[in-house]
């Protein structure tokens, strides 16, 4: 069976100005991911525009895929998102640097909805944006309970005024 993401692109090129879209969700395991942090177990939702322009095609849309992944800051394993952006020209006689040539009439866009996929993964993910963490001191997930450290810490600034002012002359 062709893969999906494989598209016939022969209208597009004889015309330019025509254009196509490739709406579908793959199984994940098409993409060959290989990166732990991505669920196979959960579709890719395709959603690309493949627009003819003179001389080539530009490829543009997102492929969303489902990430498990770990807090930096509560260490929390939690699911999101992730959403990769495709943005590809491909040119029959490649004129620009950024530019693949195309070499048949089939054009295979897993690779670049695999690259947008793994690009979109981010490196330092936050369960949720205002994550208050752990607490430097014990450990403690500050989401889930307060740990009374901050109290602590209050009590030490006091304790220190309180000795800087035993070492002031008496009258002061
Ligand atoms: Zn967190
Ligand atoms: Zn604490």
């Amino acid at each position: 069976m062709a893969s999906p993401l494989v598209v016939n692109i022969l209208e597009l090129t004889r015309r330019p100005g025509t254009d196509k879209d490739l709406i579908v969700a793959i199984p994940a395991t098409i993409l060959s991911l290989d990166d732990p942090r991505l669920t196979d177990d959960q579709d890719v939702a395709v959603n690309i525009h493949l627009e003819s322009v003179s001389g080539g095609i530009v490829v543009t849309g997102t492929a969303v895929a489902g990430a498990q992944l770990s807090c930096r800051r509560c260490l929390t394993e939690f699911e999101m998102e992730v959403s990769g952006e495709i943005d590809e020209l491909y040119q029959r006689i490649p004129d620009n640097p950024d530019a693949t040539a195309l070499t048949s009439e089939q054009l295979d866009l897993t690779s670049v909805v695999r690259e947008g996929v793994l690009l979109a993964v981010p490196d330092a993910p936050l369960c949720r944006p205002d994550c208050p963490g752990l607490c430097p001191q014990c450990g403690a997930d500050l989401a889930t309970a307060p740990c009374g450290c901050n109290a602590v810490n209050k009590d030490d600034r006091w304790a220190a005024l309180d000795a800087l002012r035993d070492q002031l002359p008496p009258g002061q």
